[in-house]
């Protein structure tokens, strides 16, 4: 499988909800119903992108909130290369 950088893991898990809400709310807005189960799918699609790749490069354990931080909170490596 193929490494994705921390940074693209970054830029999705911080624009997914975002293009998900905005769904949301355009297609309460439109009244197109299929937008909604779209954005609902964006933002499950994400959780589970965000579970998978949103990982310590050095000792793979998930980061969570400490995503953005510079530094691993479990092995204390430098999280950009
Ligand atoms: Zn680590």
């Amino acid at each position: 499988m193929k490494k994705i950088q921390l940074k693209h893991v970054r830029i999705v898990g911080s624009i997914s909800p975002i293009l998900g809400i905005f769904l949301i709310l355009l297609g309460c807005w439109l009244k197109i119903v299929w937008l909604i189960y779209v954005a609902i799918f964006v933002m499950l699609a994400a959780i589970i992108f965000l579970a998978v790749f949103n990982r310590c490069p050095h000792c793979g354990r998930f980061l969570g909130h400490a995503g953005g931080a510079a530094f691993c909170p479990h092995c204390g490596d430098k999280l950009d290369e």
